[in-house]
């Protein structure tokens, strides 16, 4: 039952985040006026506005002029839907559902602005900063005690956003030219605050490595011409998600190294 409540919570912030994800990078107010058809301008009545339901029922054509709704907002809605709902999974109906659920807003949201516009609008950044580092002290992924978890916030800020970094001025140096955007290095030290600082290295780590397999793909279609740049944070979200999921890196190492040994020793068997 609170998971259905939490999912539907999920699909009204899905659908605010349709508002930021068209507004923000177009520099209009979130807040006024209230949502409108783009083709015709006509200011969107409440009961054509419910998540998802609308879209069905109107067949993703607006009412008054016809002009096709895309099927990217009732995704975006489903999606955001199914992110709380996943963090209802993992934290239950605790202190630390409400700010995971704005992380998963707010990477949402980063992740399509960043994949059609290539910025992070600070306001993002910034509000995780805040507010993973206020919420820390009861926040158990980050430690036992309060006094660790608040040091790990802290420290998880420094290495998410440090690391990019130092990335960031050795790339400059290499390529003599910007490798990282700004915006990649304060949404990491944001997520950082949230997840404490060996999971936001891992995150960087998975996101690195999907960043890197879909660029190679990309070149290789050669849908992308060399210069133009890759936006690096829907990786760095999706990475940020999945260390959500995984016991601490070292556990997950200790797994693989495990799992290596284990191959090796029956290769080595075998093959005598
Ligand atoms: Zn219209």
């Amino acid at each position: 039952m609170e998971g259905i409540l939490v999912f539907v919570l999920g699909l009204i912030f899905g659908s605010f985040a349709n508002v930021c994800i068209y507004r923000m990078p177009r520099n209009m107010s979130v807040v006024k006026p209230a949502s409108h058809c783009t083709g015709c301008n006509n200011s969107i009545k409440w009961y054509d506005n419910i998540p998802i339901l609308s879209y069905i029922f109107l067949r993703g054509k607006c009412r008054n002029c016809g002009s096709k709704i895309s099927l990217i907002y009732p995704s975006i809605e489903l999606l955001c839907g199914l992110l709380f709902l996943s963090m209802f999974f993992l934290f239950g109906f605790s202190y630390m559902l409400f700010p995971f659920c704005l992380l998963m807003f707010s990477l949402l949201v980063i992740t399509a602005i960043d994949f059609e516009f290539q910025i992070i609008p600070d306001e993002f950044s910034f509000m995780l900063m805040i507010v993973g580092i206020l919420t820390s002290f009861f926040n158990f992924m980050l430690g036992d005690t309060v006094f660790q978890r608040i040091l790990n916030s802290f420290i998880g800020f420094f290495a998410g956003g440090g690391s990019l970094f130092v990335i960031a001025v050795i790339g400059k140096w290499l390529f003599k030219k910007d490798a990282m955007g700004g915006g990649d290095i304060k949404l990491m030290a944001g997520v950082g605050a949230f997840i404490g600082w060996e999971k936001v290295l891992f995150a960087i780590f998975l996101g690195s490595l999907f960043g890197s397999i879909v660029g190679i793909f990309l070149i290789l279609l050669k849908k992308i011409i060399k210069k133009q740049e890759i936006a690096f944070g829907p990786y760095l979200a999706l990475g940020s998600y999945i260390v959500l999921f995984l016991p601490a890196p070292n556990v997950v190492l200790n797994y693989l190294m495990m799992l290596e040994e284990n191959f090796l020793v029956k290769y080595i068997f075998t093959n005598i």
